[in-house]
């Protein structure tokens, strides 16, 4: 038996709920008997993966009552779960749609006339998907459908810090014995992530840079690739000629949304130094309207923070900042009401790069607002950062903007609005710097991740080549 791991519920402070982590050798032969299921997945077609997964979908809206209150109690909001499902449930039509294009073949000419080229795909057999606890259905969830597309096995180990949402999972997938045998759902923590690395022939891994270095470490050990998505310290930045109803609108959207904690919420501000106080009046005014979903789900916006120890770590920063000269105008503390950790849209000035909250990622709910005097200033403070996820360019001209974005050390920016890159996965990105490494799990790319490619080349002459040995010896 492996210790049970007793959950924490975001709004009350109260360790109601436990995963009990599989045994590593259970998990192996979990591995061993999923891959192996996985022979007849690829044999079944890409028509009876969709079906399949369409099945999964159907059993999933009859069970997602049960869903969404489990979501509700992993994170503590209910608006941003039922988007969260809604999307993970689009995203399986998404894929089923685009899967037959993307995984279409044909034999092809090469340069010599009489070598014909089959080009094939291969999908890895067992794919292992790591995810964190920001959105925990969505991040599960979102290699795992192009990877069972692909043809692959999955298993995915959810964070034990927002767990519950597994079990209707599991129970939709009961209704689908197809997908069943190919889909499994571990629970547990570091340790079961890290044994899960050891018997998979691939690894998905959503968090933080400090586990992703472990996970490409591991996975490197086993020659098998990783795909690491971490984290950001997303910059916004807004040029004097800008919209400044709808910048802040988008800003403040963008950087509060699931209370901050999002990969690619606005985390650092730079405002042209005219508009700046304009800018930042704004901006206090409207995060004022936002209020806390306390004492219920509905009461408001802003949900609590889900994770204790980023309550501290968003304490921390607000206090070094303040410690090191910067004015708060709105929020600014993290508050205890029922058992939960609350905070509310905080605006900051007078703030500098020598503060964590310019250079680490918070994951709260924090809009630090710098001025900057020219767009070279504004360029090369967005990119002082160890990051390169995404970022946020406002200007009244679209080219003014392009101009800027292009300087951007990011992989997603979105031009005059925020975080546009959580609603549109057409676009295909990888990560800058230490946001993350390996192919985009944006746009076609995301799908063929998970295969790889074969050349066949078929000789189609009868004679020799020109190349043998002459007299054919
Ligand atoms: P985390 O790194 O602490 O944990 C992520 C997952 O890794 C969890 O399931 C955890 O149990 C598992 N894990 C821990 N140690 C492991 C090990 N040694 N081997 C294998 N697995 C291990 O991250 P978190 O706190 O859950 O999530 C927040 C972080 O995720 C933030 O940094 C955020 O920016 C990042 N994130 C990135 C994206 C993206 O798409 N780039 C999206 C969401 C969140």
């Amino acid at each position: 038996m492996t210790k049970p791991i007793e959950v924490r519920n975001p709004r009350t402070g109260k360790f109601d709920y436990v995963i009990i982590p599989p045994p590593p050798k259970l998990l192996v032969q979990q591995c061993k008997r999923t891959r192996k299921a996985q022979v007849r997945w690829q044999q079944l077609g890409l028509e009876g993966r969709i079906e399949a997964l369409q099945q999964w979908k159907q059993a999933i809206l009859s069970g997602r009552d049960r869903l969404t209150e489990a979501l509700v109690n992993d994170t503590g909001r209910l608006s941003v779960s039922v988007l969260e499902i809604d999307s993970f449930l689009s995203s399986i039509d998404r894929w089923c749609r685009l899967a037959p294009e993307l995984l279409q073949e044909s034999a092809k000419n090469t340069a010599i006339p009489f070598i014909a080229l089959q080009q094939t795909s291969v999908p890895y057999p067992l794919v292992g998907i790591i995810s964190p606890w920001n959105f925990p259905l969505l991040l599960s969830t979102i290699d795992t459908i192009p990877a069972l597309l692909a043809g692959c096995a999955v298993i995915v180990k959810p964070s034990e810090i927002a767990p519950r949402f597994v079990a209707p999972m599991i129970t939709a997938l009961n209704a689908v014995p197809k997908l069943h045998d190919v889909l499994t759902f571990v629970e547990g923590a570091g340790a079961t992530g890290s044994d899960l690395i050891e018997n998979v022939d691939l690894v998905c891994f959503t968090g933080s840079v400090a586990t992703g270095r472990k996970v490409a470490e591991a996975a490197a050990k086993r020659f098998i690739p990783a795909f690491l998505e971490l984290g950001g310290k997303d910059p916004a930045i807004v040029l004097e000629s800008a919209n400044l109803e709808l910048a802040t609108s988008a800003i403040l959207w963008g950087s509060v949304v699931n209370t901050g904690q999002s990969c690619l919420s606005i985390e650092r501000i730079y405002v042209a130094e005219s508009i700046f106080e304009k800018f930042y009046h704004q901006l206090v005014a409207k995060a004022h309207h936002l209020r806390l979903a306390y004492p219920t789900v509905e009461s408001g916006e802003i949900g609590p923070i889900i994770a204790e120890r980023q309550a501290a770590i968003i304490s921390d920063h607000l206090l070094d900042a303040v410690e090191k000269g910067a004015v708060i105008h709105c929020g600014g503390v993290v508050e205890d009401l029922g058992g939960g950790r609350w905070c509310r849209p905080t605006v900051l000035t007078h703030v500098n790069h020598s503060m964590k909250v310019m250079t680490e990622e918070t994951f709260g709910p924090i809009m630090p607002v710098m001025p900057f005097a020219t767009v070279e200033q504004a360029v090369s403070l967005a990119n002082d950062s160890i990051y390169g996820l995404s970022a946020a360019v406002f200007a009244e001209s679209e080219a003014k903007a392009l101009e800027v974005a292009y300087q951007i050390d990011a992989s997603g920016i979105s031009i005059n609005d925020a975080g546009l890159t959580a609603m549109i996965h057409e676009g295909e990105k990888n990560a800058f710097k230490f946001s993350g490494v390996g192919g985009s799990r944006m746009g076609a790319a995301a799908l063929k991740r998970f295969m790889r490619k074969k050349a066949i080349l078929i000789k189609t002459n009868a004679t020799y080549d020109p190349w043998w040995f002459e007299n054919g010896e």
